[in-house]
């Protein structure tokens, strides 16, 4: 099922999420399988669950374009940063017709769990690290336009936002 994504400025968007439990409850499986189809059918390259309404930590990263599985994970943290950092161009589903540059570490490593609940740790310095990055702020309330510095698209959207002191 397609869920609609929430878009800012949604409260959930800025609400803490919960921990993962398992084995997933049905729900949950659910839960994960709606937004894989979500992410899919809106072309985006990740989501996570407060983007369709559940303050739970859980992200999607679909880079399937680019020949990466797709990946569901759990309670995604960062626990390691490379030095390094770079300036992308980033938008989000949740914050439509809004673009701007976003400094990042490039090489992260990420720890999260797997559907049966096993921890998976590994390292990325590509578009995975990217996803995960912008997905993890998600499920920790940030939002892109707490981070962009210099606006590609939506400038004036963002400030007028500001004056009604929604950021
Ligand atoms: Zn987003």
């Amino acid at each position: 099922m397609i869920l609609p994504i929430k878009i800012f400025p949604d409260d959930v968007l800025r609400r803490p999420t919960e921990p993962v439990v398992f084995p997933l409850s049905k729900d949950l499986q659910k839960l994960t399988k709606d937004m894989i189809e979500t992410v899919r059918a809106a072309d985006g390259i990740g989501l996570a669950a407060p983007q369709v309404g559940r303050s739970v930590k859980l992200i999607i990263v679909n880079l399937e374009k680019s020949g990466v599985p797709l990946m569901a994970l759990y309670n995604p943290k960062i626990v390691g940063k490379g030095f390094k950092k770079t300036e992308i161009e980033e938008g989000c589903l949740s914050i439509p017709q809004v673009f701007g540059m976003v400094k990042r570490p490039q090489k992260v490593t990420i720890e999260a769990q797997n559907a049966e609940g096993k921890i998976v740790k590994f390292i990325d310095e590509g578009w995975v690290s990217r996803v995960a990055q912008h997905e993890i702020d998600h499920i920790n309330g940030r939002l892109i336009i707490d981070l962009i510095k210099k606006y590609t698209q939506g400038e004036d959207l963002v400030k007028g936002w500001r004056k009604q002191k929604l950021i």
